[in-house]
């Protein structure tokens, strides 16, 4: 142990055996130590940034099915919709209100919606809105493609020419095959959300990456997840941040599993942020977490408070609700003893 913080401290990268031995041996507050002087060291100002927008579920249509979701609704289904372009309008009137700069457009893989419906959604929201549209997960991209008969790339022109600015990084819960057949079959595999992000990096996207573990995974295989990513970034440079949260089983068909802890958070985080030594920024979970883990992940490796979320409705649907309007997230920062900034999706300060 002691010769892995030497190497923490000499900013020597980890490999993923070591990464191993610190997520599941290493003390707690020894991790959180590390963390945070990593974290410190790249972001000297006692500064911890947000970003003010909302989260759009445009459909809850989903043929996709897995296991951990409890927000979508089968086709035909009579709780399943299709937001009008009047919902749509009012959403992102409301969010411009309240200060926001980006919208995050997500939904469920709906076969009834041809490629045209997301590059008008695209069109109405920039051009009536001018707002930054960051929408479809790699998931929904593969899965336009496949529907369009489209390559990735081809998809992701034709989005961008309608508005696109850039891609959140959703869908990519344990980039590690063998876990994804199990919970979520249907999906987009490991390769092909890594491929939807390096084609998107090539044609000047930048996006987020994420990581949903606490269910099927090894310890091993979250690394695993970590080290591909670290290996794109290494590549692209395209990902701006990088947000953990454990699984929430909720009305899941996981529903049996125990929930992840704030200990395991905490230790997942922490040990992000040490393997992931190319990106520039890491957000804690508020939304999974409640504030005050989050205010703890702050000293554990975070930067970043993540979004005000006007709205949300994936963790919601598993029975998880902490709601933080903006001002209660500068005071939580400031409680920190860190000074709130807003900031765009890549990372620039918002003056307002
Ligand atoms: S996580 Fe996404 S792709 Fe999977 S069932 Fe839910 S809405 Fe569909």
């Amino acid at each position: 142990m002691d010769t892995l913080v030497e190497k923490v401290r000499a900013g020597k990268r980890l490999s993923g055996e070591e990464a191993l031995v610190l997520l599941e041996e290493a003390d707690l507050l020894l991790l959180g130590q590390l963390a945070d002087e990593v974290r410190r060291q790249r972001h000297p100002e006692p500064v911890v940034t947000y970003v003010i927008d909302r989260n759009i579920n445009y459909t809850n249509v989903c043929v996709s099915g897995c296991r951990f979701c409890a927000y979508f609704r089968p086709p035909g289904h009579p709780e399943a919709y299709v937001l009008s372009r009047e919902e749509l309008g009012r959403k992102v009137e409301e969010t411009l209100k309240l200060g926001g700069t980006q919208v995050l457009l997500q939904g469920g893989l709906n076969p009834d919606l041809p490629l045209e419906f997301y590059e008008e959604m695209l069109d109405y929201i920039n051009g009536w809105f001018g707002v930054h549209c960051h929408a479809f997960s790699p998931p929904e991209i593969v899965y336009f493609a496949d529907r369009s008969g489209l390559t990735v790339e081809e998809v992701l022109r034709r989005l961008v020419a309608a508005g696109l600015k850039s891609i959140p990084g959703g869908g990519a819960e344990i980039l590690v095959d063998r876990v994804r057949r199990e919970i979520s079959p249907r999906k987009a595999t490991a390769d092909q959300w890594l491929a939807v992000m390096e084609t998107a990096h090539g044609l000047g996207l930048r996006t987020t990456a994420t990581m949903m573990f606490g269910h099927v995974e090894t310890p091993a295989e979250r690394i695993e997840h970590l080290l591909r990513l670290r290996d794109l970034q290494d590549r692209t440079g395209g990902f701006t941040a990088f947000i953990c949260w454990p699984f929430q089983p909720g009305n899941t068909a996981l529903k049996d599993l125990p929930p992840a802890t704030g200990h395991d958070y905490l230790r997942t985080l922490a040990v992000s942020r040490l393997v992931l030594d190319n990106f520039a920024n890491i957000q804690a979970s508020w939304v999974t977490q409640g504030p005050k883990v989050a205010q703890i992940a702050l000293f554990f490796g975070a930067n970043d408070f993540g979004s005000t979320m006007i709205e949300e409705n994936v963790v919601a649907a598993a029975g998880v609700s902490h709601r933080l309007a903006e001002d209660e997230i500068r005071r939580l920062i400031r409680e920190a003893g860190f000074t709130p900034r807003q900031r765009t999706m890549d990372y620039r300060p918002v003056g307002r």
